[in-house]
């Protein structure tokens, strides 16, 4: 029997929100980095130590303009370290699956064009 991964809430929600974020122009979009907020500010916030809190990091990647495509960019390419779209390493474990999952079903992999 396969394993089912209980998202919570806002995992949920900001999942919803990325798969209808994935329009064209955002799809094709490959400066996305360089508009991210966190380059503006220290970039230690997205790599805590273990056991330091993410909530700052987490605070600012809540207005940034490139959210949607900074979380589809981490969770195509597995990444496994940091706060990337909001979302810690964990939160994004749990999300990964189904994110796939849909796209697979979809036929396409809302990350091409980014890379
Ligand atoms: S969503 Fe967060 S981690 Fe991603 S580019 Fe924006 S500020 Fe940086």
């Amino acid at each position: 029997m396969a394993q089912t991964t209980i998202l919570r809430p806002q995992e949920a929600a900001d999942l919803g929100w990325l798969l209808e974020q994935q329009t064209p122009d955002r799809i094709t979009d490959t400066h996305w980095q360089t508009r991210g907020v966190c380059a503006q500010t220290d970039p230690e916030a997205y790599f805590p130590d273990k056991g330091d809190s993410v909530k700052h990091a987490q605070k600012v990647c809540g207005g940034c303009e490139v959210r949607a495509q900074c979380l589809t960019w981490a969770l195509s390419t597995d990444e496994r370290y940091g706060v990337w779209g909001g979302h810690t390493e964990a939160a994004r474990s749990r999300m990964r699956k189904q994110w796939k999952n849909t796209v697979e079903a979809g036929g396409s992999d809302p990350a091409d064009g980014q890379r």
